[in-house]
């Protein structure tokens, strides 16, 4: 009756292949005061990932909800999607122009 489960917790996985930004300067019209932070509670510091996630039993699989993560949260906020399975993807905002609510 002892089965052992292991609890997923944090896969190393969660990484993506290319950490590495590459420089978008196609856009000037970003703003510096309209800089996306964190979806964090209470956290009010710069987002520079993006959390792309769909909950299945909410969404229709096409659909994507953004959340936003500074360095300090992405791991925790990925790992708490993650942990749902919601979590599809983990994108860098850097440059990025376009992000859907
Ligand atoms: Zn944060």
């Amino acid at each position: 009756m002892a089965a052992r489960r292991q609890t997923p917790g944090l896969r190393p996985a969660l990484a993506f292949p290319a950490p590495r930004p590459r420089l978008a300067r196609m856009t000037t019209s970003a703003p510096a005061e309209d800089a996306l932070v964190c979806s964090a509670r209470g956290c009010r510091a710069p987002a520079v990932w993006a959390l792309r996630w769909n909950n299945p039993r909410l969404h229709d699989p096409d659909r994507r909800k953004t959340w936003l993560a500074c360095p300090d949260h992405r791991e925790s906020l990925g790992a708490f999607l993650d942990g749902r399975g919601f979590l599809r993807e983990v994108v860098p905002v850097t440059g990025s122009p376009t992000l859907e609510g």
